[in-house]
């Protein structure tokens, strides 16, 4: 056996129906924000994410699927979406063709992570974004979005974080005042942290090494530190969120693990979700769309896991296997024949039916109609082909009636209303 590679998994019948209903209720929901769907290559240049997550990162530094392709140009493996939605607003001219451009996409990305439950090499986001609205309003209605998001799936115990990282006017203070308040701790942190200091003393605050903490706990935070334009967006924020209702606490950890981040950070955690507790993540990108050759514009957006929705959905979220509304036995050729012809039928009148292939006892047809869930079976053999009837048999009760031909796909219908059958169309 040849077994998936480590890190990727596959989405199964039964677990594939909540990945739908997940899917579902996020285009839904988007559509009504007035966002459309863009649906990027998932192999892009390895630049644009060199350029655009940011050299410096550890999804750059160590995560990314690169490799030279047999043209020996260097591409990757998309680790996250937003450079690939940014590369093409600014590549296909976007802002001229929609009046507001909102974009999102959904699709699996590549991380070259550790494995552990909730964390894999290829998995799946929701990606929202929009570009070129200035205005506080928009990071709280990016926010509402993704609050709905989660509220609509049902999710329990989810806790939604903000915070501000400033902007490139007062980051530089900031950071100086992070490394000054360090002093000679910084020789007490972990290799990584080191790095950081010298690098992006911001991304301190990502550190998760316990012996780190009391020294991170005591660090300055970004808020103090903000220009006034940047406290004034940020207390803009809180206000249009206040009014929408949204509950939300300010991490002063919270500064994302990406180089584009301007102004506001938020994160959505789920306490149902054990370690990997993050649902979603996302913030303000003023200066992206520049860096990577587009017009000087803003941007906002946010990337949702699926497969951490999917794992936070609730006990009872109402997710629909579709089953069979009838499974049709034939005994015979003839009545084999008329069979595939009923299944025919009734799949263009929009039923879901299913059949014996195999030209098996009507015992054996009966048992794969149970296994099959179908909740009627209609049987045909040669005394049905000689009046033009079909018999239909309750499968709970083992009630069974004959039906005229003609009346047949009328009879599942009604028996099926419960089962979501499609109602006869007007001729
Ligand atoms: P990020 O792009 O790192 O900001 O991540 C956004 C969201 O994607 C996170 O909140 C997670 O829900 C999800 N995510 C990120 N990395 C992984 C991974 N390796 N496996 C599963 N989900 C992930």
């Amino acid at each position: 056996m040849i077994a998936a590679v480590r890190g990727t998994r596959d989405i199964l019948p039964g677990e594939s129906e909540r990945w739908q209903y997940v899917e579902d209720i996020a285009r839904r929901l988007f559509e009504r924000y007035g966002y459309a769907e863009v649906r990027t290559p998932i192999i892009e240049r390895e630049e644009l994410f060199a350029k655009g997550t940011g050299e410096t990162t550890d999804i750059v530094q160590k995560e990314m699927y690169a490799f030279t392709d047999k043209g020996g140009e260097r591409v990757t493996l998309r680790p996250e979406a937003t450079p690939s939605l940014v590369r093409a607003f600014v590549e296909h001219h976007l802002e001229q063709q929609m009046a507001v451009p909102k974009l999102y996409c959904l699709g699996p990305m590549f991380r070259y992570e550790r494995p552990q439950k909730g964390r894999y090499r290829q998995f799946h986001q929701l990606d929202v974004e929009v570009f070129g609205v200035e205005d506080a309003s928009i990071d709280a209605e990016m926010i509402d979005l993704a609050w709905s998001l989660v509220r609509e799936l049902g999710v329990r115990e989810a806790e939604l974080l903000i915070n501000s990282v400033g902007c490139p006017v007062c980051r530089p203070s900031f950071s100086a005042a992070l490394v000054s308040a360090l002093g000679e701790d910084v020789a007490r942190l972990c290799a990584d942290c080191r790095r950081r200091a010298g690098t992006n003393p911001l991304r301190i605050f990502d550190c998760k090494v316990p012996a780190d903490q009391p020294i991170i706990d005591r660090l300055p935070h970004a808020v103090d530190h903000l220009c006034e334009a940047c406290a004034t967006h940020f207390s803009a924020v809180q206000q249009h969120l206040d009014a929408y209702g949204i509950p939300y606490r300010i991490s002063h950890r919270l500064v994302r693990g990406l180089d584009y981040y301007t102004r506001t950070t938020f994160e959505i955690l789920s306490g149902s979700l054990g370690a990997q507790n993050a649902l979603l993540g996302g913030g303000r990108y003023d200066g992206l769309v520049k860096v990577l050759g587009g017009p000087d514009r803003t941007g906002i957006g946010f990337a949702a896991g699926i497969e951490r929705l999917v794992l936070a959905l609730p006990e009872d979220a109402p997710i629909e296997v579709a089953r069979p509304h009838v499974f049709v036995a034939a005994i015979g050729d003839a009545a084999r024949r008329e069979a595939a012809r009923l299944v025919k039928e009734l799949r263009s009148a929009g039923l879901r039916a299913q059949l014996d292939y195999e030209g098996r006892s009507i015992r054996s047809q009966m048992k794969t109609a149970d296994r099959a869930g179908a909740p009627l079976a209609a049987i045909l053999g040669d005394d049905e082909l000689a009046k033009n009837e079909v018999t239909m048999r309750n499968m709970a009760s083992g009630d069974q009636t004959p039906i005229a031909r003609r009346d047949v796909i009328d009879y599942i219908r009604l028996a099926s209303a419960d089962e979501g059958a499609p109602m006869a169309q007007p001729e």
